[in-house]
C-alpha cells in the first residue's frame, strides 16, 4: 500500500455549466494506492475550486470541493473494464475527473437565500425589493395588452355600433 499526495495543475477545463474548474487551477490529491488480488485499489480525495456565476443572480463565485473517489483498476484480462492496470500504471485522469465535476452543484447559488434579479431593473434583488408585491406591468408586454384589449373589444361590439361602418 502506498499514499501519494500531490498536485496537479489543470491543462483544460474541467465542467461545461455555468461553473467549473478552470484551466490551470490546482487540485490538491490525496491518493492510497492498495495492491489487492484481483487489481489496483484507488481511493482518495481531492480538493479543489470550482469558479462560476449565481444561477440566480449572476454574481461571481468561486466554492471550495472536497470529494472522495475509490475504483478498482483491474489487471488486464479476459473481461474488458472501463479500469484497468496498463504497463503497471493507473491512469487517475478519468476517474478523478468524473468525481469532481460531478460535485459542481447544478445550481449554484451566491448564498442560500439569495432573492435574484429584479424583474423590471435587472439588478440584483435586496430584501427590501423582494417583499414588493404590485410590480408594474414591464413595458415589453404592454404591445401584448393592446391586441387582447382589441380582440375582446370586437367580440363584444354591440349591435347599435355597426351603422359606424
Ligand atoms: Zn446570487
Amino acid at each position: 500500500m502506498r499514499e501519494h499526495r500531490f498536485t496537479v495543475t489543470l491543462a483544460d477545463q474541467w465542467g461545461e455549466g455555468i461553473v467549473s474548474y478552470p484551466t490551470g487551477s490546482e487540485l490538491d490529491l490525496d491518493v492510497r494506492v492498495e495492491s489487492v488480488h484481483e487489481g489496483i485499489l484507488v481511493s482518495g480525495s481531492v480538493d479543489a475550486e470550482y469558479i462560476g456565476v449565481c444561477g440566480r443572480c449572476l454574481t461571481d463565485i468561486s466554492e471550495p470541493v472536497g470529494v472522495e473517489f475509490q475504483e478498482l483498476f483491474a489487471y488486464p484480462g479476459e473481461e474488458e473494464t472501463d479500469f484497468e492496470v496498463q504497463d503497471d500504471h493507473v491512469d487517475l485522469e478519468t476517474l478523478v475527473r468524473e468525481a469532481t465535476v460531478l460535485a459542481l452543484p447544478f445550481q449554484p447559488v451566491c448564498q442560500p437565500d439569495c432573492p435574484g434579479l429584479d424583474p423590471i431593473t435587472g439588478e440584483r434583488r435586496t430584501e427590501g425589493t423582494r417583499a414588493e408585491k404590485e410590480a408594474p406591468i414591464d413595458p415589453r408586454w404592454s404591445a401584448l395588452r393592446q391586441i387582447t384589449d382589441q380582440g375582446s373589444a370586437a367580440q363584444s361590439r354591440d349591435p347599435e355600433n355597426t351603422e359606424e361602418s
